[in-house]
């Protein structure tokens, strides 16, 4: 048995953690798989994390070269009770409300995907140069019609230019194995008043991130926080819905200091794995038990994971993005909330804040009753 060091405090004190095996996973990029994970937690840092095992690089490999960064090239958007907007526009306002993006500079957007972050940028910023960074080369040609011909870069991120006065990355560090070594050599690359940004999914906010098969690391703040000790870290905070942003400025000085004790927001991973069991019974008892047609809320990570776990139980999706309305999802009818069938009950696999919300915002429109499962 090969000991592993904790990919943050590089302690050699991570345990697997069990029950994990009995959870379906799904990919990041939405699709469902049908062999079991490994999990395990550094009883140091707290950082629940991933070994990457020779089986699990062959499984990532597996995974990363069919990879579609969304589902039919559908960026989601982001529900609020005001307003309706794209992740990406979301990231733009995140970053320029921190820190006032200047009127000029030079970007690189590192694990680009299919360019939507470097179209936004480009279009609130034009006079800025831009360029894309991802392992996966298929968008190459499109990223470069964005960013200009040159601009897009694969391979080593040694290999990037220098002097770079942004990087972002999108969440890109929960995929990746070795971390430290990764954002240094990201670091190095930015001018003296340079400045790195990472939005990561928030583990505390959203227990459902456990259940992605290629996310190596799932960050709290206090676990991110250890994972950038190094690094002159400026601001780390919540961000979007259930993500939390690290600025991290090249002529700063880290403002943070890695917390000695598991603070209460610590989510653990026996918790969290109890959470998404108790999800996964109640839906299974409703489907199983509701006299009308049973429905899941979102085509997204929860849905996708909710639906595989309910195997041949019959089922229907609802999704708030109108345009996902005329695709099947799994081979599944996708329904508008308002189209969701009079007997029908609609589960909404969020946690309970989330639920809430939703079910208040959408509770007149949906002819459907929603169901909020009461979790812990
Ligand atoms: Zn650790």
């Amino acid at each position: 048995m090969v000991d592993y060091a904790c990919r943050a405090c590089n302690a050699l004190t991570i345990q697997q953690v069990a029950e994990y095996g009995k959870l379906r996973q799904v990919t990041s990029d939405c699709r469902l798989l049908v062999q079991s994970g490994e999990l395990s937690e550094c009883t140091s840092c707290g950082l629940i994390q991933k070994v990457v095992s020779t089986r699990m690089s062959r499984d990532l490999m597996e995974i990363y070269d069919t990879y579609q960064p969304y589902e039919h090239d559908l960026e989601p958007l982001i529900f609020s009770s005001d307003s309706v907007g794209s992740r990406s526009a979301g990231i733009f306002d995140e970053i320029d409300s921190s820190f006032s993006i200047a009127k000029t500079g030079q970007l690189v957007d590192v694990g680009c995907g299919d360019g939507s972050f470097l179209n936004e940028f480009k279009r609130r910023r034009p006079d800025w140069q831009i360029a894309g960074f991802d392992l996966n080369q298929n968008r190459k040609s499109d990223i470069e019609e964005i960013c200009g011909e040159g601009q897009f870069f694969s391979g080593s991120p040694g290999d990037l230019p220098n002097k770079l006065d942004l990087i972002v990355l999108n969440y890109v560090i929960e995929h990746v194995e070795h971390v430290t070594k990764f954002l240094h050599t990201l670091f190095e690359k930015l001018s003296s008043g340079g400045m790195l940004v990472a939005m990561v999914p928030d583990l505390a906010r959203n227990p459902y991130d456990l259940i992605i098969a290629d996310h190596l690391s799932h960050y709290t703040k206090t676990t991110l926080i250890s994972q950038l000790e190094e690094l002159p870290l400026m601001c780390c905070r919540q961000a979007l819905q259930k993500e939390l942003i690290v600025f991290v400025g090249k002529g700063s000085r880290n403002r943070y200091r890695r917390s000695t004790t598991p603070e209460a927001e610590q989510a653990g991973a026996e918790k969290q794995i109890r959470y998404l069991t108790k999800v996964r019974t109640e839906a299974l008892d409703l489907a199983r038990t509701y006299k009308g047609q049973f429905g899941i809320f979102g085509t997204s990570i929860a849905g996708s994971w909710l639906s595989g776990e309910l195997g041949r139980l019959p089922h229907f999706f609802v999704d708030e993005d109108q345009r996902k309305h005329d695709i099947t999802h799994y081979g599944k009818k996708v329904l508008s909330p308002c189209a969701a069938p009079t007997q029908g009950v609609v589960f909404l696999p969020f946690t309970r804040q989330v639920a809430d919300k939703i079910a208040s915002r959408l509770g007149s429109v949906s002819p459907a009753r929603l169901y909020v499962p009461t979790g812990l």
